[in-house]
């Protein structure tokens, strides 16, 4: 069975491709002009059947060249890319396709490039190149939208996994191309899945699975409509009979399937795979002419074709064959062709083998990289959140350390101007605004206490005030009030103190002031008063006030005490001498 695999795969999968181009059947076309697409669709059914034909197609089509669109250029690289792999000038197609794919972005269009690629490469035996090829346009499958592309890539995939005798991997993919039926893809997915499970059981020898999934395989194919896929499964069912004890069976089925291939013009390994079991049925029943027959039509086949596992296969039946019809030497000879053959077959088997290895470990250690690089990339993510959340959680507390704030801020001053107005209304007389007796001596004391130099009190008595009351009332007198000390205070410097000792008789404190001077201060704000004009309160009347000094000296005038009473003392001759006028102390 093993003569399926190496190269030979990649002709069955051209020939499974074939028939993947849905019954490619050669266009007939009138004698006129062929358009573009015309001329490429005629080309890619010529390419199998007469390589040097499309030739001729492709220098012809060249010319159109300038007029093609972006999909015909495809499309005509990769018949040129075909052509050349056809008569055998890989190193040329591996160029052409590498110098037209960095072009290429879409996936299905890459995955055609790719299968080219990846067979230019196997046929050169550089199966590293080939195996990057075909893994990339697998991971391309999922974006795939053509299924024919799809069961390509994964057809070729297939291919490289069994020629490694990678049968589960094989498997899986086959599984992957089933799955495109199941999610709805054409029928021919489950035909293309199933022919290859039934393939790869039969290289893993497992036909208890091939063997029931032969009629739903061929079931299948005739409704995909390919039939070129139902004859491959039947021939391996055919060949699964002879090695598995139904000779005649497997001999007749697998005659009758040799006419249809035939028919078919199908020169496909199939078909030497089955003259080859065919042969060895014969064997069995001992006609060793006409398996003689058949093991030459495999021979030859296989070596025109270069199969080399079919040929292998083959020289090791025709060797039975010979001994056992007593020719020794011709038995002989095709032993050591076929002793030649598994030498080539092994060599080629470890230089795949270590390609996939290699391969293998670059594609796990760069999936290995991109999972570690995912998972950093989670963590990060994960980090950023909680940094986010710290953010907002230290955001809060700064916005709640900010409410606190300003609440304490906003209370804290609420207390002071409550503490302030408390203060303000302790020391300020309400009707005046001025210090209220209490505050004024406090503060006089103080200055009396804390310099040496003279001090000066001025206490002034409003005059006949009683009067004012009784005859304009008492709202009249308070005006009186209010506006006498709004007279005096602006006349007032920063460091004179103004009190109001109670009912209508104020004080002023001078400091650093003599009696002289207070004479002339207390003589302005005296006649200030005189001044006022009362028609704002209603009535047209005359202010006055009495007006007393005393000047702190250090002899008999020492403390605030002494100078208030020495100061109402002269008050009180300015009222006997007269009333509104001014009097010091002496
Ligand atoms: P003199 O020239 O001798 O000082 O005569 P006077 O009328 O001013 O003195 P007196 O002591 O007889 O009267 C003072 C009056 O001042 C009595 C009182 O009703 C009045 N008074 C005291 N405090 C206030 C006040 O706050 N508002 C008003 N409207 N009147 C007040
Ligand atoms: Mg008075
Ligand atoms: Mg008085």
């Amino acid at each position: 069975m093993s003569a399926l695999l190496c190269q030979s795969l990649f002709r069955i999968y051209t020939s499974l491709l074939f028939a993947i181009a849905a019954g490619t059947c050669l266009p007939v076309y009138a004698e006129q002009k062929l358009s573009v697409d015309e001329q490429l669709t005629l080309l890619s059914a010529t390419l199998n059947n007469s390589p040097e034909k499309s030739v001729e197609m492709l220098t012809q089509l060249q010319a159109l060249k300038p007029i093609f669109s972006e999909k015909q250029r495809e499309r005509y690289f990769l018949l040129n890319a075909s052509s050349l792999g056809f008569r055998g000038k890989q190193a040329e197609r591996i160029a052409l396709v590498k110098s037209f794919i960095g072009q290429v972005s879409d996936p299905d269009s890459r995955i055609r490039f790719l299968y080219e690629l990846s067979e230019a490469y196997t046929v050169q035996g550089d199966y590293e190149n080939a195996l990057k090829a075909n893994y990339e346009s697998v991971l391309l499958v999922p974006k795939s939208v053509n299924i024919n592309t799809k069961i390509s890539a994964l057809q070729g995939a297939i291919n490289i996994s069994t020629s490694l005798l990678a049968y589960d991997e094989a498997m899986a993919y086959a599984d992957q191309m089933y799955s495109i039926w199941e999610q709805g893809g054409g029928l021919f997915a489950k035909c293309y899945g199933l022919a290859n499970r039934i393939e790869i059981s039969n290289l893993r020898r497992d036909n208890q699975l091939a063997v029931p999934l032969v009629q739903d395989a061929m079931l299948a194919c005739d409704a995909g409509k390919r039939p070129i896929i139902t004859l491959i499964v039947k021939a391996l069912a055919a060949i699964d009979m002879i090695n598995n004890g139904q000779v005649d069976k497997g001999i007749n089925v697998g005659l009758l399937l040799l006419g249809e291939f035939s028919k078919a013009s199908q020169t496909s390994d199939y078909v030497t795979q089955l003259e080859e079991a065919i042969a060895r049925g014969y064997i069995k029943k001992g006609n060793l002419a006409l398996a003689e027959q058949y093991a030459m039509r495999a021979y030859q086949r296989a070596t025109s074709e270069n199969a080399v596992q079919l040929r292998e296969k083959a020289s090791k039946t025709l060797a039975v064959i010979k001994r056992a019809q007593g020719q020794l030497n011709s038995s002989l000879d095709y032993l050591d062709i076929n002793l030649m053959l598994k030498d080539k077959i092994l060599g080629e088997q470890l230089n795949k083998n270590l390609a996939y290895q290699r391969v293998k470990f670059d594609i796990q250690d760069k999936a290995n990289q991109l999972t570690l690089l995912e998972q950093k990339n989670k963590i990060l993510t994960v980090e950023k959140v909680l940094q986010k959340g710290k953010n907002q959680n230290l955001l809060l507390w700064i916005t709640l350390g900010m409410v606190l704030f300003a609440i304490l801020a906003a209370w804290l001053l609420r207390t002071m101007q409550q503490k302030s107005t408390f203060r303000n209304s302790s020391q300020v007389d309400g009707l005046t605004q001025v210090s209220n007796r209490a505050h004024f001596i406090v503060c006089a004391t103080k200055i009396f206490q804390t310099t040496n130099d003279k001090v000066t009190l001025v206490i002034f008595d409003m005059d006949f005030f009683k009067n004012i009351n009784d005859t304009f009332g008492h709202a009249a007198g308070d005006w009186v009030l209010k506006t006498v000390c709004q007279t005096v205070k602006a006349q007032l410097s920063k460091t004179e103190i103004f009190g109001r000792l109670g009912g209508e008789e104020f004080a002023i404190c001078l400091p650093a002031s003599t009696g002289q001077d207070a004479l002339a201060i207390a003589e302005s704000y005296r006649v200030a008063i005189a001044a006022i004009d009362t028609s704002p309160s209603g009535f047209s009347f005359l202010i006055t006030a009495s007006f007393g000094i005393a000047t702190r000296d250090n002899g008999e005038l020492c403390s605030f005490e002494e100078t208030l009473a020495a100061a109402d003392k002269a008050l009180y001759c300015s009222k006997n001498g007269g009333r509104n006028r001014v009097s010091v102390y002496q």
